[in-house]
């Protein structure tokens, strides 16, 4: 079983962060967040790491899980509060609900 370079965690949802990217992209630049959008493309770049796990999507090799990927993302788009609950509801891998879903759901508590 392959492992996330950064979790360690066995990788059950093998979509690459270039893949994921493709839809976080086009929502960010769909809410006018170009800046977003750009530091979200910077974020990506550093976790498209190869691994020995193959794609399901793209069939690139990857070493970063989903739930890594966008908890980085998730790193970025909290700086705008307003889009956190948007996130969740459309690129939610924080399975176990344990991780970074916890500290988003305090920022949308906060802000509704
Ligand atoms: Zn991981
Ligand atoms: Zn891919």
């Amino acid at each position: 079983m392959t492992t996330c370079v950064m979790c360690e965690e066995a990788i059950t949802n093998p979509v690459c962060p270039a893949c994921l990217h493709k839809g976080v992209r086009q929502w960010l630049l769909e809410q006018s967040e170009t800046r977003l959008a750009d530091d979200v493309l910077d974020t990506t770049v550093r976790d498209i790491i190869g691994g020995s796990t193959d794609c399901i999507k793209c069939h690139s090799p990857m070493g970063v899980c989903a739930y890594c990927y966008t908890k980085d993302v998730f790193d970025v788009i909290k700086r705008r509060p307003s889009l956190v609950n948007d996130y969740l509801v459309y690129f939610n891998f924080d399975l176990e609900h344990m991780g970074w879903e916890q500290s988003a759901r305090l920022i949308t508590d906060d802000h509704y």
